[in-house]
């Protein structure tokens, strides 16, 4: 009866709105790791924020659940659509405005690309202040709604930062938020803000105001090679006070041995650790570089100064995530750690907890500039989420974070707990009910949904509380 109502309210909307065809439906409703396969009813697409906003309006007087989806990189199986929901596509929401040059701001709406919008941004030397690998799928929608982070974040901030303003659709507001260029507005609290991380749990983001930064002339990307942790953890404490400094990335041995066999090319340089440093100024770098290279005091280093080397340089780092992918299904566990705890870390997972579970292959490598290390574990069973315990709750016990930029998703709502107190997620659980009363919106992503009307599983019958 539901889906019926929503299915005519849908075609009254737009004929071409809503598709129920199983070829399609079904390929967008397993996650970008393979690990989590759901179900969808059917897929909705709107082409313009109306229609955006009436689908909602639809799916809030049907009580159908909504699953928002953009580029489906998420990698803890956020815009994975579980149980009866219809997923909500930002696939037709794909135009981009023209920078605003006096402001250094840009336009786009929620089912642009990253690469889209730079595109767009690069005739008049401006870029993103946040990159990441999946750059060509990821959507505006998606990473204002992750918070996403990506290799600029210890340069230019996270994907919050880049927010000059939103229109977001909400369940119980409808459309709201504005898109003006301005960088400073204190009225009250900031919705896109607020927005920002939320993971579409509390409305579907049509279109956000984007600040654009100067791409800088000067470039120089170092892979520099160190014999352990430690040795590598101190070159990056001093890299890291080069005012040039725009990325700083660690990758180990096991990771880069996997890249070479991936790529079919030899290792660059032998090590037990690698940094991978990226330098930008407006100014000539090469002295400062080679100065700040030297006092971080790797075993050996490369340095390269155009584009072609740049991007050979960086492609033994951004191919990580799809090597590691042709290994096998992944656990990954995305966790944030003050920088002076991250030795710690990383020995613990590399020791102990490897020890322990000698059937898994690690594979750990991050952003090293932020405090942030993807571990990612190959040879656990899928639906086994005792080793993501386990990483999680050492890296909450450290005083970390279990999620620094991928989110929480649905694959890690069952461990909120871990990191925040019950007072916090019943503020969270309060916002969300603010936006989306009736719990419309992504049940399972975030927060364990809670039982009633709209209950739906996380992951898996008997992992939730
Ligand atoms: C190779 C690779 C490298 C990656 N590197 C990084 C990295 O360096 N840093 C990083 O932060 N992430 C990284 N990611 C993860 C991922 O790309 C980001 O989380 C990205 O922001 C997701 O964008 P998306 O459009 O694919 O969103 P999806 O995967 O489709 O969705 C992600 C979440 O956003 C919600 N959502 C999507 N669209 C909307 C919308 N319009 N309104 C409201 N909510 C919405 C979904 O419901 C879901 O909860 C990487 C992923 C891959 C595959």
């Amino acid at each position: 009866m539901a889906l019926a109502r929503f299915i005519r309210s849908c075609e009254e909307i737009s004929p071409r709105l809503l598709t129920l065809d199983p070829d399609i439906v079904a390929p967008l409703c397993t996650d970008w790791t393979r690990r989590v396969t759901g179900h969808a009813l059917g897929l909705a697409r709107p082409s313009n924020e109306a229609e955006l906003a009436a689908v909602v309006e639809a799916a809030v007087e049907a009580e159908i659940h909504l699953q928002l989806q953009g580029g489906n990189t998420s990698l803890v199986a956020g815009a994975t659509p579980w149980g009866d929901s219809v997923l909500l596509s930002s696939a037709r929401l794909r135009e981009v405005g023209d920078p605003d040059l006096t402001s250094l701001s840009i336009t786009a709406e929620a089912g642009a690309t990253a690469a889209e919008v730079n595109a767009a941004l690069a005739p008049h030397r401006l870029k993103l202040g946040v990159d990441l690998a999946s750059r060509e799928s990821a959507t505006i929608g998606g990473m204002v709604a992750t918070n996403a982070g990506g290799i600029h974040v210890v340069r230019y901030g996270p994907m919050r930062s880049q927010l000059l303003g939103l229109r977001l659709v909400t369940p119980a507001q409808g459309a709201i938020g504005r898109l003006s260029p301005l960088y400073k507005d204190n009225t009250g609290p900031d919705l896109a803000a607020i927005a920002a991380g939320s993971e579409g749990t509390l409305g579907a983001v049509a279109a956000a105001a984007l600040k654009a930064v100067p791409i800088l002339e000067e470039s120089v990307v170092a892979l520099l090679s160190f014999g352990s942790f430690s040795a590598a953890a101190e070159g990056a404490r001093r890299i890291r006070r080069s005012p040039a400094v725009s990325a700083l990335e660690f990758m180990t041995h096991a990771g880069m041995d996997l890249v070479s066999r991936h790529l079919g090319r030899e290792l660059p340089l032998a090590g037990a650790v690698y940094l991978l440093a990226e330098f930008e100024s407006a100014f000539p770098l090469l002295d400062h570089v080679v100065e700040v290279v030297e006092d971080s005091v790797p075993s050996t280093s490369a340095l390269a100064f155009d584009a072609r080397g740049r991007a050979e340089l960086w492609r033994w780092r951004e191919a990580h995530t799809e090597a590691i992918a042709t290994a096998g299904i992944a656990h990954k566990m995305d966790v944030a750690l003050p920088i002076a705890s991250l030795e710690e870390f990383v020995s613990w997972v590399e020791g102990p907890f490897a020890a322990e579970n000698p059937e898994l292959d690690v594979y750990l490598f991050g952003h090293l500039g932020d405090g942030n290390v993807h571990v990612n574990l190959v040879g656990a069973e899928p639906d086994d989420l005792s080793p993501d315990e386990a990483v999680l709750a050492k890296a909450a016990s450290m005083g970390g974070s279990i999620s620094a930029e991928h989110g929480i998703g649905r694959l890690k709502a069952p461990l909120v707990h871990l990191v925040r107190t019950q007072a916090e997620i019943d503020a969270i659980a309060a916002l969300k009910a603010a936006f989306d009363p009736d719990g419309i919106l992504n049940p399972g992503v975030l927060l364990p949904t809670p039982k009633g009307r709209h209950a739906t599983e996380n992951l898996a019958p008997g992992r939730l509380a």
